[in-house]
Protein backbone atom coordinates (compact mmCIF):
# COMPACT_ATOMS: atom_id res chain seq x y z
CA UNK A 1 0.00 0.00 0.00
CA UNK A 2 1.18 3.13 -0.74
CA UNK A 3 -0.89 6.09 -0.03
CA UNK A 4 0.68 9.59 -1.68
CA UNK A 5 0.19 12.66 -0.22
CA UNK A 6 1.36 16.17 -0.80
CA UNK A 7 -0.42 19.03 -3.20
CA UNK A 8 -1.82 18.90 -6.44
CA UNK A 9 -1.61 15.64 -7.94
CA UNK A 10 1.85 15.03 -6.65
CA UNK A 11 0.72 12.38 -4.12
CA UNK A 12 0.13 10.21 -7.35
CA UNK A 13 3.70 10.54 -8.57
CA UNK A 14 4.87 9.97 -5.03
CA UNK A 15 2.95 6.80 -4.76
CA UNK A 16 3.49 5.57 -8.35
CA UNK A 17 7.19 6.06 -8.16
CA UNK A 18 7.17 4.27 -4.98
CA UNK A 19 5.19 0.90 -6.65
CA UNK A 20 7.12 0.93 -9.33
CA UNK A 21 10.54 0.36 -7.43
CA UNK A 22 8.43 -2.00 -4.97
CA UNK A 23 7.55 -3.87 -8.13
CA UNK A 24 11.56 -5.75 -8.61
CA UNK A 25 10.42 -7.50 -5.13
CA UNK A 26 8.22 -9.65 -7.35
CA UNK A 27 10.75 -12.53 -8.41
CA UNK A 28 11.45 -15.38 -5.99
CA UNK A 29 13.82 -14.00 -3.20
CA UNK A 30 15.79 -16.10 -0.42
CA UNK A 31 14.73 -15.78 2.99
CA UNK A 32 18.00 -14.28 4.64
CA UNK A 33 17.67 -11.49 1.85
CA UNK A 34 14.25 -10.65 2.18
CA UNK A 35 15.05 -7.57 4.75
CA UNK A 36 17.81 -6.29 2.22
CA UNK A 37 15.51 -6.78 -0.80
CA UNK A 38 12.64 -4.42 0.76
CA UNK A 39 15.58 -1.84 2.36
CA UNK A 40 17.13 -1.20 -0.94
CA UNK A 41 13.52 -1.32 -3.25
CA UNK A 42 12.60 1.20 -0.33
CA UNK A 43 15.39 3.41 -0.58
CA UNK A 44 15.24 3.41 -4.47
CA UNK A 45 11.53 4.64 -4.28
CA UNK A 46 12.80 7.22 -1.97
CA UNK A 47 16.00 8.10 -4.49
CA UNK A 48 13.83 8.53 -7.29
CA UNK A 49 11.49 10.62 -5.37
CA UNK A 50 14.21 12.92 -4.82
CA UNK A 51 14.90 12.95 -8.53
CA UNK A 52 11.73 13.87 -9.18
CA UNK A 53 11.33 16.87 -6.84
CA UNK A 54 14.64 17.93 -7.88
CA UNK A 55 13.76 18.07 -11.19
CA UNK A 56 10.69 19.77 -10.64
CA UNK A 57 10.10 22.32 -7.87
CA UNK A 58 6.13 21.98 -7.90
CA UNK A 59 6.58 18.28 -6.48
CA UNK A 60 8.23 19.92 -3.45
CA UNK A 61 6.45 18.31 -0.52
CA UNK A 62 4.86 15.43 -2.54
CA UNK A 63 5.42 12.23 -0.82
CA UNK A 64 3.96 8.44 -0.09
CA UNK A 65 3.64 5.74 2.79
CA UNK A 66 4.91 2.41 1.93
CA UNK A 67 3.45 -1.06 3.83
CA UNK A 68 4.74 -3.85 2.00
CA UNK A 69 4.96 -7.66 3.06
CA UNK A 70 6.74 -10.09 -0.05
CA UNK A 71 6.23 -13.89 1.24
CA UNK A 72 9.06 -16.28 0.37
CA UNK A 73 9.46 -19.62 1.29
CA UNK A 74 8.10 -19.89 4.83
CA UNK A 75 8.54 -16.58 5.84
CA UNK A 76 7.17 -13.19 5.43
CA UNK A 77 9.07 -9.68 5.54
CA UNK A 78 7.33 -7.01 6.13
CA UNK A 79 8.41 -2.92 5.96
CA UNK A 80 6.90 -0.01 6.92
CA UNK A 81 6.93 4.22 6.41
CA UNK A 82 4.04 6.26 7.20
CA UNK A 83 0.84 5.60 8.48
CA UNK A 84 -0.72 3.54 6.61
CA UNK A 85 -1.28 -0.36 8.07
CA UNK A 86 -0.91 -3.92 8.25
CA UNK A 87 -2.84 -6.17 10.40
CA UNK A 88 -2.25 -10.25 11.09
CA UNK A 89 -5.52 -12.50 12.00
CA UNK A 90 -3.99 -15.63 14.03
CA UNK A 91 -5.83 -17.74 16.07
CA UNK A 92 -9.34 -15.70 16.21
CA UNK A 93 -7.96 -11.99 17.22
CA UNK A 94 -5.99 -9.34 14.82
CA UNK A 95 -2.73 -7.74 15.79
CA UNK A 96 -1.48 -4.86 14.13
CA UNK A 97 1.99 -5.32 12.94
CA UNK A 98 2.77 -1.84 11.80
CA UNK A 99 3.09 1.53 14.01
CA UNK A 100 1.80 4.68 12.77
CA UNK A 101 4.37 7.02 11.79
CA UNK A 102 2.30 10.18 13.40
CA UNK A 103 2.13 13.09 15.85
CA UNK A 104 -0.61 11.33 17.39
CA UNK A 105 0.99 8.41 18.20
CA UNK A 106 4.28 9.98 19.08
CA UNK A 107 1.88 11.14 22.13
CA UNK A 108 0.67 7.92 22.88
CA UNK A 109 4.02 6.58 23.03
CA UNK A 110 5.07 9.30 25.14
CA UNK A 111 1.58 8.63 27.81
CA UNK A 112 0.19 12.28 26.58
CA UNK A 113 -2.65 10.75 24.68
CA UNK A 114 -4.47 7.63 25.34
CA UNK A 115 -4.52 5.18 22.21
CA UNK A 116 -8.83 5.54 22.14
CA UNK A 117 -8.15 9.32 21.31
CA UNK A 118 -6.12 9.06 18.84
CA UNK A 119 -8.45 8.26 15.73
CA UNK A 120 -10.81 11.51 16.82
CA UNK A 121 -7.39 13.83 17.48
CA UNK A 122 -7.53 17.45 15.35
CA UNK A 123 -4.35 16.76 14.24
CA UNK A 124 -4.14 12.78 13.42
CA UNK A 125 -3.21 13.21 10.14
CA UNK A 126 0.04 14.97 10.64
CA UNK A 127 2.61 12.11 9.41
CA UNK A 128 5.96 12.55 10.79
CA UNK A 129 7.83 9.96 8.60
CA UNK A 130 7.34 9.14 4.59
CA UNK A 131 9.32 8.20 1.71
CA UNK A 132 10.08 12.02 0.82
CA UNK A 133 13.12 11.69 -0.76
CA UNK A 134 14.55 12.57 2.69
CA UNK A 135 16.07 10.16 5.16
CA UNK A 136 13.72 7.76 6.46
CA UNK A 137 13.90 4.56 9.07
CA UNK A 138 11.73 2.40 8.14
CA UNK A 139 10.68 -0.33 10.35
CA UNK A 140 10.95 -3.85 9.56
CA UNK A 141 9.09 -7.30 10.69
CA UNK A 142 9.60 -10.81 10.37
CA UNK A 143 6.75 -13.18 10.34
CA UNK A 144 6.25 -17.41 10.39
CA UNK A 145 2.85 -17.99 8.85
CA UNK A 146 1.11 -20.45 9.73
CA UNK A 147 -1.90 -22.15 8.08
CA UNK A 148 -5.24 -19.98 8.52
CA UNK A 149 -3.51 -16.39 8.66
CA UNK A 150 -5.21 -13.35 7.32
CA UNK A 151 -3.29 -10.37 6.40
CA UNK A 152 -4.85 -6.91 6.01
CA UNK A 153 -3.11 -4.14 4.28
CA UNK A 154 -4.63 -0.58 4.38
CA UNK A 155 -4.86 2.90 3.98
CA UNK A 156 -5.58 5.10 6.94
CA UNK A 157 -8.69 5.98 5.15
CA UNK A 158 -9.87 2.55 6.56
CA UNK A 159 -8.14 2.71 10.24
CA UNK A 160 -9.54 7.14 10.94
CA UNK A 161 -13.15 5.72 10.21
CA UNK A 162 -13.63 2.12 11.58
CA UNK A 163 -12.45 0.46 14.64
CA UNK A 164 -10.33 -1.88 14.87
CA UNK A 165 -13.17 -4.18 16.96
CA UNK A 166 -15.19 -3.75 13.69
CA UNK A 167 -12.18 -5.09 11.16
CA UNK A 168 -11.41 -8.26 13.48
CA UNK A 169 -15.21 -9.27 13.10
CA UNK A 170 -14.93 -8.50 9.13
CA UNK A 171 -12.01 -10.76 8.75
CA UNK A 172 -13.19 -13.70 11.25
CA UNK A 173 -16.48 -13.92 9.33
CA UNK A 174 -14.85 -16.37 7.29
CA UNK A 175 -15.94 -14.45 3.90
CA UNK A 176 -13.32 -14.80 0.75
CA UNK A 177 -10.71 -12.09 0.70
CA UNK A 178 -12.53 -10.09 -2.15
CA UNK A 179 -15.42 -9.73 -0.31
CA UNK A 180 -13.75 -9.13 3.02
CA UNK A 181 -12.19 -6.30 1.45
CA UNK A 182 -15.79 -4.71 0.25
CA UNK A 183 -17.17 -5.42 3.23
CA UNK A 184 -14.79 -3.01 4.33
CA UNK A 185 -14.23 -0.24 2.43
CA UNK A 186 -18.28 -0.07 2.52
CA UNK A 187 -18.01 0.75 6.82
CA UNK A 188 -15.37 2.80 5.51
CA UNK A 189 -17.56 4.89 3.57
CA UNK A 190 -20.94 4.28 5.82
CA UNK A 191 -18.79 6.15 8.41
CA UNK A 192 -17.66 8.81 6.27
CA UNK A 193 -15.11 7.90 4.37
CA UNK A 194 -13.70 11.50 3.92
CA UNK A 195 -10.06 10.17 2.46
CA UNK A 196 -9.40 7.66 -0.24
CA UNK A 197 -9.66 3.93 0.91
CA UNK A 198 -7.48 1.05 -0.06
CA UNK A 199 -7.52 -2.41 1.70
CA UNK A 200 -5.60 -5.08 0.54
CA1 LIG B 1 -4.65 8.83 3.45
Amino acid sequence: VADGMGGMAAGHVASRLAVDAMASLDVPIDNEHQMDALHKALEAANGRIAEQVSADSALQGMGTTMTAVIFSADRAALAHVGDSRAYLLRDGRLNQLTKDDTYVQMLVDQGLLRPEEAAGHPRRAVVTQALQGEPVSPSYVIVEPQAGDRWLLCSDGLTTVVPPERIEEVLLSGAEPQECCERLVELALEAGGPDNITVI
